[in-house]
């Protein structure tokens, strides 16, 4: 099924994912105050928001084209690497999501195949293929802000990046800008289902 049309009676759907994901705040609050505790995680949260908001750049950019809005980077050392946004109409690509093409800018900037010391931030869950792809990227994290109920595959229908049984871990944290990338996931459905 098409992703777009996957959102298509997404308005409530999508509300109840957020609703979803604000039950799911407490239980990481003690590890959030604990992480607050300690200087280095306190700037990595930080960071996290910093980053994210580049992602929700692009995310604004796919809307722009007329793309169901999802954006992602790629940050090693410090700095961006790569950037994607959805692209499967202009691209006519049904593996032209954000993620990947994230991965595939990041891969080419690094001039290796294997990224190794990346983060990539996401406006949404990554699919099962993009979460797939982080793996055989070999990323160290992925911080992502707001759960897909419809295809998440980095802890809501399936949990590739903690996968025991694969041959790599990535570190997963959720809920970084999760009001600002959801609304602009609502708002799209909102409007799509106006027209
Ligand atoms: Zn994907």
């Amino acid at each position: 099924m098409d992703r777009a049309s996957d959102y298509e009676s997404e308005g409530r759907r999508f509300e109840s994912c957020r609703a979803r994901h604000e039950t799911l705040l407490p239980a990481a609050l003690p590890r959030a105050r604990r992480r607050a505790k300690q200087p280095a995680r306190s700037l990595e949260m930080k960071m996290d928001a910093t980053w994210m908001a580049e992602a929700l750049a692009e995310a604004r950019k796919a809307e722009a084209e007329g793309e169901v809005p999802i954006g992602a980077v790629v940050v090693h050392e410090d700095r961006v690497v790569g950037r994607g946004r959805n692209a499967r109409e202009r691209l006519r690509d049904p593996t032209a999501h954000a993620e990947l093409l994230a991965l595939q800018e990041a891969a080419r900037s690094l001039g290796r195949w294997r990224l190794t010391g990346a983060t990539v931030y996401a406006t949404l869950e990554p699919c099962p293929m993009c979460a797939g792809a982080l793996v055989n990227a070999r990323v160290d994290r992925l911080v992502y802000a707001v759960p897909d109920p419809k295809a998440g595959a980095a802890g809501t229908l399936f949990d590739v990046p903690s996968d025991p049984r694969l041959n790599h871990r990535v570190e997963v944290s959720v809920g970084v800008l999760a009001a600002e990338c959801g609304e602009l996931l609502s708002s799209f459905f909102r409007s799509k289902r106006v027209k």
